[in-house]
């Protein structure tokens, strides 16, 4: 944490109330560094994993931005008349956060929910896996902000459904994930269909060669912001390595889950159908499991989550790697 508060960043009233009621007593490194940049409308090139705060660095100023242009978000626009708002609510997006997964685009959708709730901006999510309906429906009611993965919205552009002339703040987040899963195309065909002139944020943890040639392309004299990656490592949080055969690795963990200290497990596992199998096998062996991957549908995952925030679920197997739209 830094020293500087979130009015020294230049962050307004009514977002500070809202992080006030997060209990974010200062700024991270990165929303220290990033959040005065964004502000003045400079282009960003963050370096930085999830943990880091990167969320707030990149919606506090698209939230601020917008508001400022949004009669009914200003004190003094009560003679602008209730009509003009409506008319404006039903515009199309004008800021678009790209994700590479169902899980990070709904994340990112509660946190616009948070900071922006003293505002009166709208956002929607956009994903795969789910009805397009309620989508569909979101959209032309007219929404401010747009979280989405790749192919969801694509897919809805091509169908007409979506709007996106009038975008003036695009975000491209975990860029390095959004190449791992192939959705290069995808971003760079939604981009297309952009104004070429907006302010333009891309997050990545890591540097390959594609990531960087897309940020030499859609970012225009960007500030570079890296953050370490040690601020992810929890302190409250014990780590451990065990050096153990394969064969061995399933009697381990019924042993460690013994111990009823470990009352909410999550294990990650390298793929799907091993995250199903594991949850199948510590079932039977008497603890309750629910398994979260990309082959589930949507509804199926958040009521796995569900289950285990409430902790009917003691242990989570994930797959890491999970197939957004
Ligand atoms: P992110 O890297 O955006 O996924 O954020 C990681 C976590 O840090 C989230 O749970 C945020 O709610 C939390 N967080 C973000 N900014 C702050 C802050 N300034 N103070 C305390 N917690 C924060």
């Amino acid at each position: 944490m830094t020293q500087r508060s979130f009015a020294d960043l230049g962050v307004t009233g009514p977002l500070q109330r809202a992080l006030r009621a997060e209990n974010y007593a200062h700024p991270t490194p990165i929303q220290d560094q990033a959040i005065p940049q964004l502000l003045a409308g400079k282009d960003l090139l963050g370096i930085a994993q999830t943990g880091t705060g990167k969320t707030a660095a990149f919606s506090l100023p698209i939230l601020q931005h917008l508001s400022a242009n949004r009669p009914s978000d200003k004190r003094n626009a009560d003679d602008k008349g209730e009509r003009g708002c409506r008319n404006r609510r039903r515009s199309a997006p004008h800021a678009l956060i790209l994700a590479p997964t169902r899980e990070l685009a709904l994340q990112i959708g509660e946190s616009f929910r948070s900071y922006g709730r003293h505002l009166s901006l709208r956002h929607t999510v956009i994903l795969g896996g789910v009805s397009q309906h309620p989508q569909v429906r979101a959209l032309s009611n007219g929404v401010d902000i747009l979280v989405a993965t790749p192919g969801r919205l694509l897919d809805l552009h091509e169908q007409g459904h979506v709007r996106l002339g009038q975008i003036s703040h695009l975000v491209l987040d975990e860029a390095d994930l959004m190449l791992d899963m192939g959705f290069l195309r995808d971003v760079r065909k939604i981009i297309a269909a952009l104004p070429a002139k907006r302010q333009t944020m891309l997050f990545s943890a890591t540097m390959p060669p594609d990531i960087a040639r897309l940020a030499r392309e859609v970012l225009s004299d960007p500030v570079r912001v890296e953050v370490s990656p040690r601020t992810i490592t929890v302190e409250q949080i014990d780590q451990r390595v065990f050096f153990i055969d394969t064969a061995n690795k399933r009697a381990l963990l019924a042993h460690l889950l013994q111990d009823a200290d470990m009352s909410r497990v999550i294990v990650f596992m390298r793929t799907k159908r091993g995250a199903s199998r594991l949850a199948e096998q510590l079932g039977k062996a008497g603890f309750p499991t629910e398994a979260i991957h990309g082959n589930k549908t949507q509804s199926a995952r958040q009521s796995s989550l569900a289950q285990f925030r409430n902790g009917r679920a003691r242990t989570s197997p994930r797959a890491v790697s999970t197939s957004p739209a």
